[in-house]
């Protein structure tokens, strides 16, 4: 069948094959032909080649099991269950996962072989921080239990390792107790860069903190954008609700989105969200999800698809790196809707997790062809001030520029040379990034 990742680009053909269990899962790997490269795969949502290969298995059916430990927060979950399954389980006994990405419907797995973030990284670190135990099989067919006390290096190296090191089968994540299920939010809009990164670092202290920049403004407006602050409040019934949904039925003619129109709806939402800055009570799903709102976006940017790149900058660089890369992206006329910008903590120990003391910035861009020059070039800038490419989101980055900004890159090798000595775990993107066995080729459309 054909694949992409959330991005629609690049296109795979791929065998795809989904064991309803951890048993059919092992006797799947262990008859499998040690030649024919295979990647785990989640949700799809990640954006790019992470989760594509020519042989994909799916962690669909790992979902048969989920037990909530509410006395001791923890939650012990197959890798296949989503967050908006976690979510429904826990928010009636007032307990919410401790980091939320920006869409719910991820896989345990996928989160985990991402090491996503949130809103609340400078205040609570990444997913996997919260992650006290995974079990994996390997390639050999044999599953191996981690954490940071037992097997740590594999721990740290799946914790992040994007499927490289083996399927993840289950995990067992700690769980925050809120007072209630509503968001209480505060919004402030910055005239520039100066201005919206000036108000992220006064509200550090907030547990979540997110700007939306307008990427397409120039000149003294350069970097303007709005400041979404939240905590959890605590009044509203620990009720689960979904807000509901609309879908993009079909793939929108990608011309449709040019420097004008783009320009156009980044200034009415910078205007509009201006006038309405304040505080006021949300929904947690609409606070922490609010693109889930429009199924199958992704199809609005057209049929070749799009690209999201996410960078951070550690912060003694991170004012003039942004100034740059913003004036860049703004001179080629080819920014996406809105951006969006983040202060990070500390990085983790994991080996290929991407966040790291900084600030990071997400800019969606349609896909085609003279992109690709734009992107050579902010990869540079961004590799001139100190930082780094998110892999969860990357179709294009070349084996330099990964290897240059990845520093544990090659302690990570070892750890997979060693679990998986055959090199049966490849996705496009580890091909590419020189992760896999030298003799592996890939296929695209
Ligand atoms: C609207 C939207 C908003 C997002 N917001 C954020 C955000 O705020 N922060 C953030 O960090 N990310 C964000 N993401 C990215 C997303 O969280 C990651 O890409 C995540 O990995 C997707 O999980 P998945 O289950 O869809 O995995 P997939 O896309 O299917 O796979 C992603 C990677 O995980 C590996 N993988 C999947 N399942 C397993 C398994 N069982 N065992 C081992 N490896 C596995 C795959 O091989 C692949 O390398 C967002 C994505 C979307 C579409």
């Amino acid at each position: 069948m054909l694949l992409t990742g959330w991005g629609r680009y690049p296109t795979v053909t791929s065998r795809v094959t989904a064991p309803g269990n951890v048993d059919a899962l092992t006797k799947e790997l262990r008859a499998h032909p040690r030649s024919m490269r295979l990647i785990p795969r989640g949700a799809g949502r990640s954006y790019g080649d992470s989760a594509l290969a020519e042989q994909v298995i799916s962690s669909r059916f790992l979902d048969n099991f989920i037990a909530l430990d509410a006395e001791n927060l923890s939650i012990s979950c197959g890798a296949g269950v989503s967050l908006a399954e976690i979510l429904r389980l826990c928010v009636p006994q007032g307990l919410f996962p401790p980091v939320l990405p920006g869409t719910k419907h991820v896989s345990i797995g996928g989160a985990i072989a991402a090491d996503i973030h949130g809103k609340n990284h400078h205040v609570d670190g990444t997913f996997c921080d919260h992650i006290e135990s995974v079990s994996l099989v390997l390639a050999s067919g044999e599953l191996v239990h981690c954490s940071r006390t037992e097997n740590s290096g594999l721990f740290h190296a799946t914790c992040g390792g994007m499927g490289l090191t083996g399927i993840i089968v289950e995990a067992r994540l700690k769980l925050t107790k809120v007072p209630g299920i509503s968001i209480n939010t505060e919004s402030m809009a910055a005239a520039n860069l100066e201005e919206s990164l000036a108000l992220l670092k006064e509200h550090n202290e907030k547990k979540y903190v997110v700007a939306w920049v307008d990427c397409l403004a120039r000149g003294a407006a350069l970097g303007r954008g709005i400041i979404h602050c939240g905590e959890h409040s605590g009044t509203g019934e620990l009720r689960h609700r979904e807000s509901s949904s609309i879908g993009v039925p079909f793939t929108t003619p990608g011309f449709l989105l040019n420097r004008a129109t783009m320009a156009t709806f980044n200034t009415l939402y910078f205007h509009r969200h201006s006038r309405a800055a304040g505080a006021r009570q949300q929904h947690y799903d609409k606070f922490f999800f609010p693109l889930d709102s429009i199924r199958n976006w992704n199809r609005l940017y057209g049929s070749k698809g799009f690209m999201q790149y996410q960078f951070v900058l550690p912060d003694e660089a991170a004012e003039n790196g942004l100034t740059e890369i913003l004036e860049a992206v703004s001179r080629a006329g080819k920014g996406s809707f809105l951006a969006v910008l983040k202060r990070f903590g500390a990085a983790n120990q994991n080996l290929l997790s991407f966040p790291r003391a900084g600030l990071t910035l997400t800019l969606d861009f349609k896909y085609e062809t003279s992109l690709l020059p734009l992107l050579d070039e902010l990869d540079a800038m961004v590799l001139a001030h100190g930082g780094r490419i998110y892999l969860a989101k990357d179709a294009r980055m070349s084996e330099a520029v990964f290897k240059q900004s990845y520093p544990n890159w090659e302690a990570f090798k070892a750890i997979k040379d060693r679990v998986d000595p055959d090199g049966l775990f490849a996705s496009m993107q580890s091909n590419r990034l020189g992760l896999s066995c030298a003799d592996v080729g890939s296929s695209t459309t």
